[in-house]
């Protein structure tokens, strides 16, 4: 028996409308789609008319449900993978199950669509031609801003994900390490509270000082 294929499905980062034809009809085709968390990604095939058995797969149960999914895969079912937002195996777990389906001779075939990183950098106006993505900077503070120190020399657009909880502390570092660079921020984007603030990095920390961050970040430098 010929072993299945796995598709990397990009699914949208936020309306629903985001999708390609492409992305649904493989998602209906599919034995199995992995996805983060089930009741996410339940939303989206609800909408769609998808009714494909849902498996998760995160961060934590990566090693034993990439085993699970490899033999599947091997068994010949296709299986199709899907993050919570937008493309992956761009800062989430899909990373690892690419990896092992090649190191097992599956065929991987993208099937692509939105990833937040694109989304933020072509609406920033800063430079598109040449950009480094960094996607999250590790959670600890001496780590994070030792890569902010490494960063100031880098000549591309710098591009990093950050979540709100931690959003006021990576202005900090930026404000104290880079100076009062100007910023793109770019929040919640395709969602209903979508914004994109262009500002010096001073301004931004005072603003989510007095205002609580909420919703997704992107950090255009
Ligand atoms: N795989 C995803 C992709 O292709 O972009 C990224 C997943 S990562 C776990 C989630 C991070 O992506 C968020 O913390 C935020 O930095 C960024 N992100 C995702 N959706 C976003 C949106 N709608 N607006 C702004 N940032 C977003």
């Amino acid at each position: 028996m010929n072993p299945g294929t796995l598709y990397i499905v990009s699914t949208p980062i936020g309306n629903l409308e985001d999708i390609t034809l492409r992305a649904i009809r493989i998602l209906k085709e599919v034995a199995i789609i992995a996805c983060e968390d089930t009741r996410h990604t339940k939303i989206l095939t609800s909408r769609y008319g998808i009714d494909t058995r849902l498996i998760s797969y995160f961060q934590y149960n990566r090693i034993q449900k990439g085993e699970f999914l490899l033999k599947h895969l091997k068994d010949g079912k296709d299986v199709a993978l899907v993050s919570d937002a937008g493309t992956p195996g761009i800062s989430d777990p899909g990373a690892h199950m690419i990896k092992l389906a090649i190191e097992n001779g599956i065929t991987v075939i993208p099937i692509p669509g939105p990833t937040a990183l694109i989304t933020a950098l072509v609406i920033s106006g800063k430079p598109t031609h040449k950009f480094v993505f960094e996607g999250f900077l590790s959670n600890k503070s001496s780590q994070r801003r030792k890569r902010l120190q490494e960063l100031t020399s880098e000549k591309r657009t710098v591009i990093l994900y950050e979540s709100p909880h931690r959003l006021t502390k990576m202005l900090a570092d930026i404000l104290e390490i880079y100076g009062d660079v100007d910023i793109v921020l770019a929040r919640e984007l395709t969602k209903k509270f979508e914004e994109a603030k262009r500002d010096k990095a001073s301004s931004l920390l005072e603003h989510f000082t007095k205002t609580k961050p909420r919703g997704e970040f992107i950090l255009i430098i």
